[in-house]
């Protein structure tokens, strides 16, 4: 079957996702409130739809990348929305990192119109998105995944399916709460060693070899933080959401969780001297300015 696929939200990963596809040769839709985000897209072989109504009717599968729950929510229950609009046999795939409870109330409000929902968040980044090799945590029927599982295989490089729905937004949280963790702690490591007068360059080398590696060690701070970069694509805004995400699901079970508490304490302060629009590794700023920060 070949698939009209719809984008909703077409922004550093969205407009990723739509491009992949389209240059794979799926028929591809996309729509945005943005208009430059829209031509952004255009420019990529997605056709833009000016009209979400339109785009909602016209698709089999509809991949939706927004920055979070409530968006997902207005977009499949709200007016003139995927619940009233979509066809019957339609499988919506929800990449944006949301709530479990979100992805359970659409996903259960949909299939009474015959509607499959899946969260299937993401990470890898805008270049992961761009090039096909996004990892997914998926949630879902085993059946509808099988369904769309040649438009998933194109947008990302793995999948792990982890339950049933909600469960993929559970272990996205779960992760971004230890990328949130480790930036702060290797923040700190590379500190430490460098004031022992250890080049950071070569601690990271040694970290990667040994048991102190993450994400934050192999990825961040060779490609965005050692360098000054900080132009991975992901906001401040959008990490500190997701902080928020894991202590919201911690405080709904009675969990104490004293570290992930101190480190979504430390990500919620930073708002004083790092505004959203900010990269989000400029997170280890507040560890040490002089060591990362730029000379402006
Ligand atoms: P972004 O802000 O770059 O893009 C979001 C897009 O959604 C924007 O273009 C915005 O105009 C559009 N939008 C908002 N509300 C809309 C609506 N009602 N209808 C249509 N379009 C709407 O955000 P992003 O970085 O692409 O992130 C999207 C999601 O993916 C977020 O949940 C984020 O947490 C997650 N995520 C991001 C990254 C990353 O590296 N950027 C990695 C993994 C997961």
């Amino acid at each position: 079957m070949t698939f009209k696929v719809g984008v909703i939200g077409l922004g550093n990963m969205g407009g990723g996702m739509a491009a992949t596809l389209a240059g794979k040769g799926f028929d591809v839709r996309g729509f945005d409130l943005s208009p430059a985000a829209l031509a952004q897209a255009q420019d990529k072989g997605v056709k833009p739809v000016a009209a979400r109504d339109e785009l909602i009717k016209a698709v089999d599968v509809l991949i939706l990348s927004l920055p979070k729950a409530e968006h997902v929510e207005a977009v499949c229950l709200g007016e003139q929305g995927i619940i009233e609009l979509g066809r019957e046999g339609l499988v919506v795939i929800d990449t944006t990192t949301s709530t479990p409870e979100a992805s359970r109330k659409v996903a259960a409000a949909l299939r009474d119109k015959g509607i499959a929902f899946m969260d299937a968040p993401v990470s890898g980044g805008p270049k992961g998105a761009a090039t096909g090799s996004m990892s997914m945590v998926i949630g879902g029927d085993e059946a509808d995944l099988a369904k769309v599982m040649p438009v998933l295989e194109a947008m990302s490089g793995s999948r792990v399916h982890i339950g049933s729905c909600g469960a993929g937004n559970v272990a996205k949280i779960a992760n971004n709460m230890l990328a949130a963790a480790h930036l702060i702690t290797t923040a700190e490591a590379v500190s430490m060693a460098a004031k022992a007068g250890v080049d950071p360059e070569k601690l990271l080398q040694g970290l990667n070899a040994g048991s102190g590696r993450s994400g934050a060690s192999q990825v961040m701070f060779p490609t965005w933080v050692l360098n000054k970069a900080y132009d991975s694509g992901f906001s401040m805004g959008l990490m500190r959401k997701d902080v928020g995400l894991a202590s919201d699901l911690a405080a709904s079970m009675d969990l104490d969780l004293p570290l992930a508490r101190t480190v979504a304490q430390l990500w919620q302060d930073s708002s004083a001297t790092l505004p959203d629009g900010a990269d989000f590794c400029c997170i280890v700023q507040r560890t040490d300015n002089a060591l990362f920060g730029r000379e402006e």
